[in-house]
């Protein structure tokens, strides 16, 4: 893992928790002490309608949940993802990270940039694959692309991406050290949530760009990334707070090297809901602290 910057995180701390406004988020945000405690913040305000549309996290209460209209068909999440036996098996070896720079390439020019295994690449710009170091301690696995990905062919570029950003400097680290992908790789029209078909089609990418990349630790944001990797359907606010163990028993066909996954809010979801923000900021901590980096001190 790249060195802790140590003190120096502290603007990037500060402006994620103080400075969303000047970013053209209009709600609050918490102040660094509210963040580390457990006293609930005040309610957030309306919803922001120009993120993504899907139910990222558990709608704020119950009853809102059973009355929400949905535009869609919910994503159920698969027992398993299957293998695609057409693609080349999984990296089954720790890589130099030059030539895991080359494997992952390989996957995305060979294989996903012409893609046509499920319906979401008729409304597509183009495929986002993922981008950072390609031998990471730390991946972050979003939902599918949205508008702006899907135009400029990266994950987590918009509004939503920015406040990763934040995020992941807050935990003192840059995107070009930690690796960020999506478990769809080809923008859902209207950002609705990926369906279950489309996960379990695109899923064998997302086990070989895993294979290839073996971080230490998988954070996944939001509720569609986190019951796909933990094959399971309990709410991500029962999930999240801790470390689980991937693969989970259900997916350990896949092969794939253990690691820890952190389920955490999507970032989206944290721009609708600030007071989210705090129980996220645990998770990022206790990732920093499996990790060894310094926590940043309160300021
Ligand atoms: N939301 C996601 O889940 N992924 C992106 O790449 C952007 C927004
Ligand atoms: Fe292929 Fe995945 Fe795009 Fe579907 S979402 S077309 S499986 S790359």
């Amino acid at each position: 893992m790249p060195a802790s910057k140590g003190d120096s995180v502290n603007p990037a701390l500060r402006e994620w928790l103080r400075n969303e406004r000047r970013l053209g988020v209009p709600h609050w945000a918490p102040s660094p002490v509210e963040v580390d405690s457990p006293v609930p913040p005040p309610a957030a305000s309306a919803a922001d309608g120009r993120e993504r549309a899907q139910d990222t996290a558990p709608a704020a209460t119950p009853a809102a949940r059973a009355t929400a209209p949905r535009a869609h068909k919910p994503a159920a999440t698969p027992s398993f993802l299957p293998d695609d036996p057409n693609l080349p098996p999984l990296c089954a070896e720790e890589l130099s990270r030059a030539d895991a720079e080359a494997a992952l390439v390989e996957l995305d020019a060979k294989f996903v940039k012409a893609c046509t295994k499920c319906r979401l690449h008729e409304h597509r710009t183009q495929t986002v694959f993922g981008v950072g170091h390609a031998r990471p301690e730390l991946v972050f696995v979003g939902e599918g692309p949205g508008a702006d990905e899907d135009a400029q062919g990266e994950p987590f570029v918009g509004r939503a991406g920015q406040l990763l950003t934040r995020m992941i400097a807050a935990m003192t680290l840059t995107r070009e050290q930690v690796y960020i992908c999506n478990i769809v790789k080809c923008r859902p029209p209207g950002n609705r949530t990926p369906t279950e078909d489309e996960i379990e089609t695109c899923s064998p990418y997302l086990s070989r760009q895993l294979a290839i990349l073996r971080p230490r630790v998988l954070v996944a944001l939001g509720r569609p990334a986190t019951q796909t990797l933990l094959a399971t359907k309990v709410p991500i606010s029962r999930l999240r707070g801790e470390f689980h163990d991937f693969p989970p028993p259900a997916l350990a066909h896949l092969g794939l090297p253990p690691t820890k996954l952190m389920p955490t809010f999507h970032p989206a979801y944290l721009l609708r809901n600030p007071p989210a923000k705090p129980e996220t900021w645990e998770d990022l901590q206790q990732v920093m602290r499996f990790l060894g980096l310094k926590i940043p001190k309160r300021t």
